[in-house]
Order: structure tokens, then sequence, then C-alpha cells
């Protein structure tokens, strides 16, 4: 037996919970909430409170709770799947039964190991061994209660006290590598994943816990900061999102705020801010966007406010804009992200922050003007260019017609032109890729001849005329056919000893380019005609190196523009920055090359 989960999000929808938990507790009404004595542990005075408009229970003494269907399954001590089914009968919320398949049945006990694991966890926060993690929690604003309410644990810094603790309760150590809760060296020997970490728990939309994110305590920097479960049969990061638990608030109120990472997440929540969530360990995916969207459309970015955070900020935005999304930016002054700036300054303040918010339009036209100097007449075509990704992922002509507009007013040129370059030669250019996990065949595609752009004619004409620099180039991949057989011309002509000083140089070139393209030989003539004409205007090498750098960077930045950086995870949009910024400023091509060289990884 099963639910899925939009049935089971439907019945939750439908439960009051102070009805569900009041068949069980006497509930006193105080405030917006109930208070009564927990059922859990031997309780004194009232630590068992709900919260009807959040619809969610919490004990602040022993922690239990969360939703209606885990109070159900915790009291009964039934699965949560016959809670659902309980439930439901009772209160008469219709969702359909499915039969269990092996790999429903499969899913329970995952989700059963994730419970023990995180109680497991929650045990060890209070213990004398975390201490350091107390502190830190302490120094980042979270008292005992709010670590209770948000359920965040302790993994010891032992090897295997999590592992011992699981096979105490008879799971296989196969169950076990699967959910990557151990790990497994080469000679065999087992270790527990997460060790001496705080434990934020990543919980379904329908509140089951699906993983775990760990913040490292050890002062030694070469071991990772933050670590996330690895993609199970019941998590995919790429399609979760830390804080969903809490989506009915973001219906209610209808609006979400996208943060970077969980201490963000968790802040917000401690200032009443409880439609915040993050991504998880990736730059935002389509999917994420996708199941945010479900439960309102309009959100607020609220990343750091570093050039990674911006970048980050960028990105979302196009992903966010390809799912037809209002967003808005909030911007922080005098503090690196939200955590800090709410801790500083308070809830009123981030409200304020919130009002002042950027459309995102206008935050882009921001961070785009800053890169140029509008005054300079190709910086200014440059600058209009910087938009054509964002325009791509418009899924509305209204909203293209507003935001041309308001470009259009903004700089002073005319909308026709700016239509013309953003919406009518912009077509396609850009895809959003999907997290993929199903890998779909492509059908063959018909083989279709690429003319080469600008720039790679550009580069083109660069190799001939200094052929040291193919050494760099030879293992890229050009989009033209003109270029990539540049490239093998290159390669052969080496394998040849042939002397690229020698006066037959062009010959041999057009010939080979020529030899293979027999049916596009206009396309071809015209242009051969051209980088001979260029090569040949300048026998006296009068190309200054500056201009071979400009053609570097030029050629630089698309690559930056085509990269797929939907997988990004922070870490690698940091270092990226630091790469573009780094490029940016070498002064030399053979300065280029070396920082490419170093950083070409990142791609
Ligand atoms: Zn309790």
């Amino acid at each position: 037996m099963y639910f899925r989960n939009e049935d089971i999000e439907k019945l939750l929808d439908s439960l009051r919970i102070e009805e569900v938990v009041g068949e069980f507790v006497d509930l006193k009404k105080s405030g917006s909430s109930y208070k009564g004595l927990c059922p859990f542990h031997a309780d004194t005075n009232p630590s068992f409170s709900v919260k009807p408009e959040k619809k969610i229970c919490k004990c602040f003494v022993c922690g239990s709770g969360g939703n209606a269907i885990n109070f159900y399954s915790k009291i009964k001590n039934i699965s949560y799947m016959e809670a659902v089914k309980e439930l439901a009968q009772k209160y008469r919320v219709n969702i359909k039964e499915y039969n269990a398949k092996n790999t429903d049945i499969d899913n329970e006990k995952f989700y059963q190991i994730m419970e023990d694991s995180h109680n497991f966890f929650m045990d060890k926060i209070f213990a004398q061994e975390s201490r350091t993690a107390l502190n830190y929690l302490s120094n980042r604003g979270l008292d005992t209660d709010l670590i209770k309410e948000h359920r965040l644990g302790y993994a010891p810094a032992k090897w295997s006290e999590l592992y011992d603790f699981l096979k105490e309760k008879n799971y296989s150590d196969e169950d076990l590598l699967t959910l990557g809760l151990i790990k497994q060296n080469e000679e065999g020997r087992i270790y527990d994943t997460f060790r001496n970490r705080i434990i934020f728990p990543i919980y379904s939309i329908s509140n089951r816990i699906i993983a775990f994110g760990g913040r490292s305590l050890e002062k030694d920097d070469t071991i990772p900061k933050y670590i996330n479960s690895p993609d199970t049969p019941i998590f995919k990061k790429g399609k979760n999102i830390y804080g969903i638990e809490r989506a009915s608030n973001i219906r209610n109120k209808n609006y979400s705020i996208l943060m970077e990472g969980y201490m963000d997440v968790l802040s917000a929540n401690i200032f009443d801010f409880d439609t915040s969530i993050a991504p998880l360990g990736t730059a935002l995916t389509v999917e994420q966007a996708q199941l945010i969207k479900r439960y309102s459309s309009n959100i607020l970015l609220s990343f750091d406010m570093d050039k990674a955070g911006k970048s980050a900020t960028e990105r979302a935005s196009f992903i966010l804009k390809s799912q037809g999304f209002n967003i808005r930016v909030l911007q922080f002054e005098g503090a690196k992200d939200p955590d800090e700036y709410l801790k500083k300054n308070g809830r009123e303040a981030f409200l304020e922050v919130v009002q002042k918010s950027l459309e995102i339009f206008d935050f882009l036209y921001e961070l785009y003007s800053s890169e140029y100097d509008l005054t300079n007449i190709i910086a200014k075509q440059n600058f209009i260019e910087r938009f054509k990704e964002f325009f791509a992922y418009l899924t509305t002509d209204l909203e293209k017609e507003m935001y041309l507009k308001n470009l259009s007013e903004k700089i002073d040129i005319n909308i026709d032109i700016l239509r013309k370059t953003l919406v009518e030669e912009n077509k396609k250019k850009f895809i959003v890729k999907d997290y993929i996990d199903e890998i779909e065949e492509k059908p063959i595609e018909k083989k279709e001849f690429k003319k080469a752009n600008n720039l790679e004619l550009s580069i083109v004409e660069m190799l001939l005329k200094k052929p040291k620099y193919y050494e760099f180039f030879k293992d890229e991949k050009f989009e033209s056919d003109i270029a990539n057989k540049t490239l093998k011309f290159f390669e052969e002509k080496i394998k040849e000893n042939f002397n690229f000083e020698s006066n037959n140089l062009m010959r041999e070139f057009e010939n080979y380019i020529r030899n293979d393209n027999e049916s596009h030989s206009e396309y071809i003539n015209s242009n051969i005609a051209r980088i001979i004409l260029n090569y040949v205007i300048d026998t006296e090498n009068t190309i200054e190196e500056k201009e071979f750098l400009k053609l570097f960077k030029d050629y630089f930045r698309v690559k930056v523009k085509l990269r797929d950086k939907t997988q990004d995870d922070f870490q690698k949009i940091v270092y990226f920055s630091k790469f573009k910024d780094k490029i940016e400023k070498s002064k030399s091509v053979e300065e280029f090359i070396e920082i490419y060289n170093s950083f070409k990884y990142l791609f």
C-alpha cells in the first residue's frame, strides 16, 4: 500500500492538525496556537504546542512532532503510509490507494532508516561530545529551543557510531550504502559519511526525511565545509529543495524567498520569514523551479552580496524566467548575506529590504551597467548584447515588450532596434538544460553545415598569422565547421613538419578547407576570400598583441556563456567568478593562456 505525494499533500491540506492532535492531547488555546502536555515524554507543564496556521505540532522538550501524519503515526505506533490511510478514512479525505510495488516497499524501508538516523543525530546534539556544535549554533543565534524546533542534529566524530547504531537495528550494509549514510574504503572497512558535523535534516514535501546536510566542525580547511547526502532512491538533489516541507506557507503567503544555504533559511525562519527555501548544493535547476511554482510564482532572491552571489542571482533568474516567475531581488547593505543582515538588524529592517527590492530587470541593468562604459558606443552595444540571454528565457510577449520599453527608456535607444537585437535575432540560442537523470536518446541530427560567426573567423585569421597560438586552441571545440577544420589543418601540417612561415601557407590552407566542403562552396569562397585578403593586407604583421588578447578574451566570454551551468555548486560558482576576474585582468596573451590553463578544468 502506498499513496502518491500529491495525495499526501492533499490530505495534509485538508486536515486540521489541532483536531488530529486534540483527539489524544488536551489542548488549550494560547494566542494563535494551542498548548498541551506532551504525549511522548513524562511532561508536567504543557510543552507540546500546535500551530494550526503552519499545520505543525512540536514538543519543546523532547523534540517530537511534525505534521499531522508524523504525529498520528508516532502516537499510534504505525508506519507513515498506514497513518495516511487511517487519517484519510477517518477524516473522509478521498485519496487513492495504490498497491505497493517492490520499489515502494524498499522506499518505505529507506524512509525508516533515515528517520532512525535522524533520531540518532538529534539525540547526539545535546550530548557532552557535541559541545563545539552547540557553541557554533549558539554563536549563530540558535538556542536550545530553536535547535529542537528545527530538529538539528550532530554526527559524532568517531568513525562508526551511526553505523553501529543502525546495525543493531538489523539494517543491511547495502541499504545504508545506498542511502549514503556510510562509506566503504578500499580495504572494505565501513565508516560513517557524516562525522563531526552539524546535521540539517532535509525533508520531502510530505515532511519525511529524505537526506541530510552536514556542516563540518573541523578546523582543517581541506575537509569540505558542507556535504549532502548523495542522490538516492528517495532523494535527488536537483529535484528537492531545502525548506519545501513548509510549502503550505508559500501557498498561503503567495511568495517564496530563495536563499543560498541552510543557515540563511534557518535564520529567516527564526525571524518568521517562513517561506524561505534553498537549493541543495547545486545552482537552481529547472525542476526545482517547477516544484516551487506549484505553490507560488512570486519569488524573492536573497543571495550573498558578493560577486558569486550576484552571478548566482543572474543564473537563477534565467531558470525562473523560463518557468514564468515574477522575480524581485533583495539587496543588503552592510552585510555579506541575509543571515548576517537579519542578526544585525532584525525583522523590521529585513522587511524594509523586501520593500526596496529590485525587479529582476532593474537588478540586471545595474549589474550589467557596472561592467560597461556606456559613453562608449562599442561598449554600449556589448552592453545591450548582454541582455540577450535574459530575453531568450522570457516566455511571454508582454514581458518582452515591457522590458524592451524599460531598456529603451533607460539607455535612450529606439525600441525597434532593441527588439531586433534582443527578440527577433535572438531565438533559441540559449537552452535551459534540465537536471537530467534519465538520459533521453537524442535522435541523430541531420548533419548540417555550421557557419562561422565573426569571432571564429577572426580566430582562424589569427591562427594563420600566429601559428604558435594553435597550441592553445588545439583541444578546443568550435561551433563552426570552418574553424574546426582549421584546427585539423594545423594538426596535419604539424605532422608533415610543414613550415608555417612559408609562402605556401595560404594556398595549402585554402586547398585543405575547400576539399572537404564542396557543397558549401559559395559560403566557403566568400570566407576564404576574406581570410586571404586580411592575411595579405597585413604582411607587415602590424596587428598588435592587444588585439589578439581581445580575441582570446572574447572567445573566453562566449565559452563561459555557452557552458552548462545548471549543475554548478556554489563552490564552483565562486571559483568561476575568480577565474573570470583573473582572465579579464590579464594583460598579455601569455598571461591569459597561463590563467586559462590552470582553471580550465572548471568548464
Ligand atoms: Zn515531549
